[in-house]
């Protein structure tokens, strides 16, 4: 008998060597073999007839191979395959196909998938490069005639499940079904129910066992329908369940933080005052909003967690500059984090303009300064002498002692990764060992941690400009309290967005140009995407050269990219900000932060090389003054059609939100969290966006079960769900325990 946890190597037919292939997929166990779902499914049950075949339908097509054969015309060769049934014959082509040559007998049966067209001249109907499987070849079924006969029921007289292959092909969607279906023969009668009895009730959920032989192998019944969209009582089962460990274990995350001790600040007139002091303008209604929310979370006295979202230039700094004072007004330290140099040190140049004259002391503590400075700076921290320390993640990396630290600030945290974000939470003291006993990054002092009272936990806000839809907000941050600044700074004219291809650029250099005369700045943007980094960088720097002596020999013209050392990015973007410099050359380390009010221009090269919400971040950099500003999106070379639709998407809006939301149907939310936010639970059959309503009912159902027993439900199941969570966290999300 097979468990879900059993290795898959047990399941007959699945060799070390097939193992390993599965291995690479993350299919280890049984269980991960059995959520392999189907990405889509083949009505073989009533498949169409080809007299009754409509041009421009997706149709499964059961025949006999008549003849096939390969013929060449002068631009490639064309594999062609006629099919029959009775009398009636269907054409299918494939272009390029040399390797079909010898894979057809005539007589066998063969199932077909794909698009019907007609074709322009004969108007016969054919299927262009459908994908196929022989139902009936000899080989494949084994020796054994009985075990062939088996075999072959499940390719044909059903729906038939379709899996995505994998290994270079060599696990096909017929070794899937035959290894599922074997898993499922020989799977234990007692499959534990992870989730508690009334919640299943609540939403009318089918039993696990019931879900994976049906999501396998539907009923007859079964509307096609639902089964192609995901939504058959098989499916919601296999979702929910999904969704509801995953919103457990953020939900017992957050509650467990709630009972920590935290650090209950006062916010009393002096601290209002001191505040209303710093401001050099009046703040947004949404600004006042935010603070309110961060200030009541600094008083209560649980650690504060909360996600300041807000859309570029939306005004998000000088929130996290009060929330400073509250900290620092209350005799605590304060860290803020940024995730580029450049960004530290802007936020070190504001801070010191808008906060030392209020006698605040502020250090900058990033990973390039001389050994000497940094063991002087560190000692200021560990005195207490420093109330505001910036810097980048290497505040996370070197030896930081704080005396009293009060709040953390992690600004644009997308930059950071989730991995990066729980690490950091970690380090700055949450509920962890290690920060407890005194070595991560931002405990406090051997002394205090020694004492009997555990010491208080810092408050942590953090801000991301990327917009994400509230309720994926809810899913990825789903420990954290969200704010969202909804309304930009007035006097803020939109921002006018151009698409233009490459031999319009004397036209775009002309238009750079009236824009400089009038007092303003411009950046002109190169991809520099980490993949071709040395060719890239090599064609920025080579434009620099071409505008800096050709274009504009008469203006001040600057180029900034990642591999610059550290004193000369400082130097570079101080100039940029003091109107020195007129242009400035970039690659995307500008795309964060970056504010200087004056630039109006922002020409990007490529722009069709960019995803959505990196153009939408770089083109943040200008329309942050008065005067109206201008983004012209070039391109080089053919766009695809995925490339076009961003850059119109750019054309279209300047709101955050909408891109976003774009840029998540665009790229699907596999792609979306992928290498930026990195960490996130890779769901296995659910989709955030598709699922959004489960997602609601499973967060609202994490929390009930949460609240602890009751008449509905027993203590024992609460405990049952938790210890299934917490393997789930542990094994499946690969995310950091949770307590
Ligand atoms: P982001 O949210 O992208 O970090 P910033 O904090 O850099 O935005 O603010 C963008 C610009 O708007 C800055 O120049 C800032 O000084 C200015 N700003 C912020 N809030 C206001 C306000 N209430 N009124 C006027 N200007 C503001
Ligand atoms: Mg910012």
């Amino acid at each position: 008998m097979l468990e879900l946890a059993t290795p898959v190597k047990y399941v007959k037919g699945v060799g070390p060597r097939i193992a390993d292939v599965l291995a690479a997929k993350g299919i280890h166990t049984v269980g991960d073999l059995l959520y392999y779902l189907p990405f889509r499914y083949e009505d073989r049950l009533n498949p169409r007839g080809i007299a009754e075949l409509r041009p421009g339908e997706m149709a499964t097509v059961i025949g006999e191979v008549r003849n096939s054969g390969l013929f060449r015309t002068r631009r490639m060769p064309i594999f062609q395959l006629t099919v029959g049934q009775g009398r009636t014959r269907l054409r299918c082509l494939w272009f390029n196909a040399t390797y079909l040559q010898d894979k057809f007998k005539p007589g066998q049966m063969i199932a077909l998938y794909g698009k019907v067209e007609e074709d322009q001249r004969s108007r016969e109907l054919q299927i262009m490069q459908p994908q196929f499987e022989i139902l009936g070849e000899a080989s494949d079924g084994g020796d054994n005639g009985a075990e062939k006969k088996a075999a072959e029921s499940l390719e044909i007289g059903r729906i038939v499940p379709i899996y995505e292959s994998i290994g270079q092909g060599r696990l096909t969607p017929r070794w899937f079904r035959r290894a599922i279906r074997t898993a499922l023969d020989n799977l234990t009668p007692e499959l534990p129910e992870p989730i508690p009895a009334a919640v299943r009730a609540h939403l009318g959920l089918i039993s696990q066992r019931a879900a994976l032989w049906n999501v396998h192998w539907p009923e007859p019944g079964e509307s096609f329908q639902d089964l192609q969209s995901s939504r058959t009582p098989a499916h919601i089962r296999l979702i929910f369940d999904e969704l509801f460990f995953v919103e457990l274990g953020l939900e017992l995350k957050r509650r467990q933080l709630k009972a920590q001790t935290g650090i209950a600040f006062s916010l009393d007139d002096r601290v209002r005052a001191a505040i209303k002091k710093i401001l050099p303008f009046h703040p947004t209604a949404a600004q006042k909003r935010v603070l309110k929310e961060i200030a009541a979370d600094m008083e209560k006295p649980y650690p504060m967690r909360r996600l300041l979202q807000g859309d570029v230039g939306s005004g998000k700094t000088i929130v996290g500059f009060e929330a400073a004072i509250i900290a620092i007004e209350n005799g605590c330290q304060v860290a803020l984090m940024a995730p580029t140099e450049i960004l530290a040190q802007q936020h070190y140049f504001s801070a010191r303009r808008i906060l030392e004259n209020a006698g605040y002391r502020i250090v900058l503590l990033t990973g390039s300064l001389e050994a000497d400075r940094k063991r002087e700076i560190r000692r200021h921290i560990a005195q207490g002498n420093a109330q505001l320390v910036i810097g980048t993640h290497a505040l996370l990396e070197e030896k930081v002692e704080f005396s009293k630290l009060g709040l953390v600030i992690v600004d644009e945290q997308h930059r950071f990764g989730v991995m990066q974000r729980l690490k950091l939470m970690k380090k700055s003291g949450e509920s962890s060992d290690d920060a407890r006993g005194g070595t991560g990054a931002l405990a406090r002092p051997a002394e205090q941690s020694s004492a009997p009272v555990p010491p208080a936990e810092p408050d942590v806000l953090v801000m991301t400009a990327t917009p994400i839809p509230r309720t994926l907000a809810l899913t990825l941050y789903g420990d954290l309290d969200l704010s969202v600044l909804d309304e930009l700074p007035p006097g803020r004219t939109p921002i006018v967005t151009r698409c233009g291809s490459d031999d319009e650029s004397p036209k775009v250099w002309e238009f750079v140009r009236k824009q400089v005369a009038a007092g303003h700045q411009a950046y002109v943007v190169y991809p520099v995407i980490a993949e071709n980094e040395e060719s890239e960088l090599k064609a920025a720097i080579k434009m620099y050269r071409e505008l800096s002596a050709v274009v504009f020999p008469d203006l001040k013209v600057g180029l900034l990219h990642g591999r610059l050392d550290a004193e000369l990015k400082d130097q570079v973007m101080r100039m940029f900000q003091k109107g020195e410099l007129q242009i400035l050359v970039a690659t995307t380390v500008i795309e964060v932060g970056v504010d200087v009010p004056n630039a109006t221009v922002m020409v990007i090269e490529h722009a069709e090389r960019f995803g959505l919400a990196q153009l939408h971040q770089l083109r943040g950099r200008i329309g942050r003054g008065a005067a109206k500003s201008y983004c012209i999106l070039m391109t080089g070379g053919k766009v695809s059609e995925e490339g076009q639709r961003r850059l119109d998407a750019m054309v279209k809006t300047n709101d955050g939100f909408q891109i976003a939301e774009l840029d998540l149907e665009l790229r699907g939310p596999g792609e979306f969290f992928g290498t930026r936010q990195a960490g996130m639970p890779s769901f296995r059959v659910a989709n955030i966006i598709r699922d959004a309503q489960l997602l609601e009912a499973a967060k609202r159902e994490a929390a009930a079960v949460l609240a602890g027993p009751n008449a509905e439900i027993s203590a024992e199941e609460i405990s049952r769900a938790l210890v299934h969570m917490r393997t789930l966290w542990q094994h499946t999300y690969g995310l950091v325990e949770v307590g």
